[in-house]
């Protein structure tokens, strides 16, 4: 069986640490820093680190592979048109690796950074700084239209699927919901609840796939009110999602 837990590193990141409880052997996803792993590696005697997973090449998500690779020789899996320290396996879309013997395929993501990849079991969801809970990552490096198409391609996944990304950004990007869509319940009662949540210190991670279908403003960018809150922001017709999505993704940007 796998146990999926949130190891926290900086101030906003989660390195997600999956326990596969028969062999006591783990894999992690994004490890920004190596001490919240090496920590618990110590803290939990007899468990080995097998595999790293790489979603894509920023310093926050790939920070600790060196020194994790040196200490444990884990096999590490990253995108194959980015850099990636020590990475052993270079993944496309479509290529299927397998994990603590579970069968992952990888889905190329780019928008957030080119080469972004997300890691799908059914079930989990390993999608980096690509879809977050109520948003998704930054265009650092590609255009409005690919990120549409790379969110467009997660939330075709089952309802189901629990959503892990990499940021605990929960609050924020419900606040900017609640902007796009002030009539929607779902937004409101999740704001009211993430709320909560994050007075009490806990993390609102992992999301569902129709959680976020009902309540993220980037997915939603065919519903009649939030093309409607583009055009009054952008002052034209954004008359195809991926245009609401670029006036949404700009209007984010400076919210
Ligand atoms: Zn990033
Ligand atoms: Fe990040």
């Amino acid at each position: 069986m796998i146990q999926i837990t949130a190891l926290p590193a900086f101030t906003d990141n989660y390195i997600w640490l999956l326990q596969d409880t028969d062999s006591r052997r783990c894999a992690v996803v994004d490890p920004g820093d190596c001490a919240p792993v090496q920590a618990w590696l110590a803290a939990n005697p007899g468990w080995v680190l097998s595999d790293i997973l790489i979603t894509h090449h920023h310093h926050d998500h790939v920070g600790g592979v060196q020194l994790l690779k040196k200490a444990t020789d884990a096999k590490v899996y990253g995108p194959a048109s980015e850099t990636i320290p020590a990475r052993d396996v270079a993944l496309r879309d479509n290529d299927r690796i397998t994990v603590l013997g579970h069968e992952f395929a990888v889905i190329a993501v780019p928008g957030h950074t080119l080469g972004h990849i997300a890691y799908y079991h059914r079930g989990w969801l390993f999608c980096g700084d690509t879809l977050f809970a109520a948003g998704c990552g930054r265009l650092f490096e590609g255009t409005p239209g690919q990120m549409h198409a790379s969110l467009s391609r997660l939330a075709a996944l089952p309802g189901d699927t629990q959503v892990y990304c990499t940021h605990e950004y929960t609050l924020s990007n419900l606040r900017f919901a609640a902007a796009v869509e002030p009539q929607n319940p779902d937004v409101l009662d999740r704001l009211a609840t993430v709320t909560g949540q994050r007075e009490a210190g806990i993390i609102t991670l992992p999301s569902t796939l129709d959680l976020e279908k009902r309540t993220n403003p980037f997915l939603r960018t065919g519903e009649t009110s939030v093309k409607q809150k583009a055009d009054e922001r952008t002052g034209t017709d954004n008359s195809k999602p991926d245009m609401v999505f670029a006036a949404l993704r700009a209007w984010k940007d400076t919210f």
